[in-house]
């Protein structure tokens, strides 16, 4: 599977067309960005461990039964999925109260929760991605009510998945953030990538931060910690 040409670049990943309408390449990079892009950096190795690490749990996520756009790795870097529209919402669950939460609801980080919250934003980079509801995203007509309900349901599922697998490996999976896309056919597919860019991580014994907080914090250790993950992910 061949690169043909580049559709999108974003802050973290490069879309590029293929020979194949319903495929696309996304090639992902070392660029760092926090903080809506007014934080700009690099993390060196980062492209390689979220590209690794995202089609990891994407195919652990495949076989327990969520569908997702992965088709095949190239290389370190560069992913074959399956061509999505995205649905333009960005959904937030956390099993543990940090960053936006605790700022915006004036509580510490740390506290656990007894369910996790579900949390939508609205993907749009002009207005800053503002949190919203299902009846916002209805009234906007990001998606329908059953697209809504099956993004829900998958995204609980995810977390289920997901949550037991980090502890196996001594993480406490803090939140974390999903995009979801619909293939050609009208599936509900989860795509973007699963990694310490959109996840936080907190080691489980030392609560110490194995994710992207280092950089947005300037806590050093970055690269460290993205391979400290990656290495216990495929001591599995
Ligand atoms: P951003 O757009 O926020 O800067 P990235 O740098 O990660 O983010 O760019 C990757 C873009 O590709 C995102 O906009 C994401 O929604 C989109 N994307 C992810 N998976 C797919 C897919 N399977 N098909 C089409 N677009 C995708
Ligand atoms: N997140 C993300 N992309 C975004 C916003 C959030 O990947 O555009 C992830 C983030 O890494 C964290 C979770 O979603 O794991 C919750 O993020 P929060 O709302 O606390 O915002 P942040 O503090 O990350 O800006």
């Amino acid at each position: 599977m061949e690169k043909t040409t580049q559709l999108y670049e974003g802050k973290a990943k490069k879309v590029f067309a293929t020979e194949d309408p319903n495929l696309v390449i996304v090639s992902y990079k070392d660029d760092a960005t926090a903080f809506d892009g007014a934080k700009k950096g690099t993390i060196e190795g980062k492209g390689s461990i979220n590209n690794r690490m995202t089609n990891y749990l994407m195919q652990m996520l495949e076989k327990e039964g969520v569908p997702t756009h992965f088709v095949e790795e190239l290389n370190d870097r560069e992913t074959v999925v399956k061509k999505v529209s995205i649905v333009p919402l960005e959904v937030i669950i956390r099993n543990v109260s940090a960053g936006h939460f605790a700022s915006r609801y004036g509580v510490e980080e740390g506290i656990v929760f007894d369910q996790p919250v579900l949390e939508f934003s609205y993907k749009n980079d002009d207005l800053h991605d503002p949190l919203l509801n299902t009846s916002h995203a209805l009234a906007l007509k990001l998606a329908t009510k059953e697209e809504i309900d099956r993004i829900k349901e998958l995204s609980f599922k995810v977390n289920d998945i997901l949550k037991a697998f980090f502890l196996s490996i001594g993480i406490d999976l803090i939140d974390f953030k999903l995009e979801f896309g619909k293939t050609a056919d009208g599936t509900i597919v989860l795509a973007d990538e699963i990694s310490p860019d959109t996840c936080r991580y907190w080691d489980s014994k030392t609560h110490e931060k194995l994710d992207k907080d280092r950089f947005r914090r300037d806590l050093g250790g970055v690269e460290d910690a993205y391979q400290e993950v990656m290495r216990r992910l495929m001591g599995k």
